[in-house]
């Protein structure tokens, strides 16, 4: 198996606030990460200096071979490859949700405004909304609205998607749906990095589980060794405080 995302020694700071304290991570080709810890800990810092949505203070990140500090490197080439699922879904209010998704692949001149309406359809039709490509999205639950976000993620045919709690603004009953979405992807062999704290996503779709604090790695492995047998303290701490 490829390795799709490697870091090393990953560090980043806000002015004498480090927040990312030298992290290794290398994630293959179809794995599903599964990443936990407190309020605060990095995870979204994290997952922001992945796409270079953030500058690291030091450590190298490559991305599918390629060094994100390299000059030649094109930035926006790679970023393209990975898709990222935020809180808060970022949809365009003004638009409706075909366009939303129709969106970026023409704007970037990747398609045709006719393949991209198609392929926005059948998305649609992936995520459970196809009926609502007309719709506008205050008319849409925050559920759907997060599988609308999803879908506009899959339209730029991205080898990797990075969620940042993609559940956690949502109404309970709404959750369900959105996990199956991720479920139904990761089972399609995307690589996937998740930041959540839906336990039961990790145990049935993670073949890894990070648990960070304070800017460290501070424990991974299978899902059942994270929550059937922690080894660090913070961890099980941690792990009472949410199960
Ligand atoms: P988590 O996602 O695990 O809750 P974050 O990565 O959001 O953690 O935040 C980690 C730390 O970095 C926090 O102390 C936060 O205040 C700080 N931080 C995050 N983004 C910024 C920023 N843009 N400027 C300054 N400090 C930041
Ligand atoms: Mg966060």
């Amino acid at each position: 198996m490829s390795t799709k995302i490697e870091v090393q020694n990953l560090k980043k700071s806000y002015g004498s606030n480090e927040v990312l304290k030298g992290l290794d991570l290398i994630v293959k080709d179809n794995e599903v990460v599964v990443m936990i810890g407190p309020s605060g800990s990095g995870k979204s810092t994290f997952l922001r200096t992945l796409n270079k949505l953030e500058e690291p203070t030091a450590g190298k990140i490559i991305i599918d071979g390629h060094d994100l500090k390299d000059p030649r490197v094109n930035m926006n080439q790679v970023r393209e490859k990975i898709g990222m699922v935020f809180q808060h879904f970022n949809l365009f209010n003004n638009l409706t949700v075909g366009e939303n998704v129709m969106l970026s692949p023409v704007e970037l001149g990747k398609m045709s405004k006719a393949d991209a309406e198609l392929e926005a359809r059948e998305l649609l039709k992936e995520v459970g909304l196809e009926d609502k490509f007309n719709a506008k999205p205050q008319s849409l639950s925050g559920g759907q609205k997060q599988r609308v976000a999803i879908a506009r993620t899959l339209a730029m045919k991205p080898d990797m998607i990075l969620f940042d709690e993609p559940t956690s603004a949502l109404d309970p009953e709404m959750v369900g749906d959105v996990l199956a979405v991720m479920k139904k992807l990761a089972k399609a062999g995307m690589t996937m990095i998740v930041v959540t704290h839906e336990m039961g996503f990790a145990k049935e779709v993670a073949d890894r589980v990070i648990f960070m604090a304070d800017g460290h790695i501070m424990e991974e492995g299978k899902p059942e060794e994270i929550f059937g047998n922690p080894q660090n303290e913070r961890t099980q701490e941690f792990l009472n405080k949410i199960l």
